[in-house]
């Protein structure tokens, strides 16, 4: 099943005067399952692309198809509810809320989604169970190292049980064993519950364990291998 069809996509930034191209004409299609990473220079249109099949933006044209619907006719609101049922983002800088514990962090998607008490509970108990963190459970993020803060927000993605989860450098701010333990993490989630992973990444350490590397280069697609 493809969950995300990109087709003739570019997307533009007007700066004052200066227009960038930050992507020229992209065509990828994301097949649910995969673990795939956007790599590529700085520059390169990584981001961009990321964020165009996370919902969070639009393209100047071509078409964003994420599980068979168009969601680059997509008014705003509608885009935030097709996000919020299919897409987990997990970002570089973690981006959990400081004031709440692991445990409130994981819960919050599934309060703004309206899930039932006893169902939160759940969920979010077998959660940080699954990311390894149940001993950590009313630590707030500053009471927690950076590989932790990361799973909790791998956790977070994952709670209202997304189709994809998407990651933006998401060992960039790890250190080696860390980044290396996100990683394998992010491997076995994979395996177990089949949830889509698609990173966006210039480390090395996230190219060896992804099973398929789509290179960009000036915001084109230049290599695409299994
Ligand atoms: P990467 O993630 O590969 O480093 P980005 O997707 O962030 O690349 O950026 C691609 C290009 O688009 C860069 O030249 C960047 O400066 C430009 N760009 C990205 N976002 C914006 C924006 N909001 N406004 C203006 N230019 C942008
Ligand atoms: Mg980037």
């Amino acid at each position: 099943m493809t969950v995300a069809k990109i087709i003739d996509v570019t997307r533009s930034f007007l700066t004052g005067k200066i227009e960038t191209q930050a992507l020229r004409g992209i065509n990828l299609e994301i097949q649910q399952g995969e673990f795939t990473a956007l790599v590529g220079p700085s520059g390169s249109g990584k981001t961009t692309l990321l964020q165009l099949i996370g919902c969070l933006d639009q393209p100047t044209s071509g078409s964003v198809i994420i599980n068979g619907t168009d969601v680059s006719k997509l008014s705003r609101s509608q885009r935030a509810d097709i996000r919020r049922g299919t897409i987990g983002y997990v970002f570089q800088f973690f981006a959990l809320i400081p004031t709440l514990n692991a445990y409130e962090n994981i819960e919050m998607p599934l309060l703004l989604t309206g899930v039932n008490a006893s169902e939160r509970h759940e969920r979010v108990i077998t959660l940080l169970e699954s990311v390894g963190l149940s001993h950590r459970e009313k630590n707030r993020p500053d009471q927690m190292s950076g590989g932790e803060q990361q799973r909790v927000a791998i956790a977070r993605a994952l709670a209202t049980k997304p189709s994809m989860i998407l990651a933006d450098e998401p060992t960039a701010n790890l250190d080696s064993k860390n980044g290396e333990a996100i990683m394998e993490l992010m491997t076995r989630l994979n395996q177990e519950t089949g949830v889509t992973f698609v990173f966006a990444t210039h480390d090395q350490r996230v190219i060896k364990f992804s099973k398929r590397i789509v290179t960009l280069q000036d915001g084109l697609i230049v290599s695409d291998q299994p």
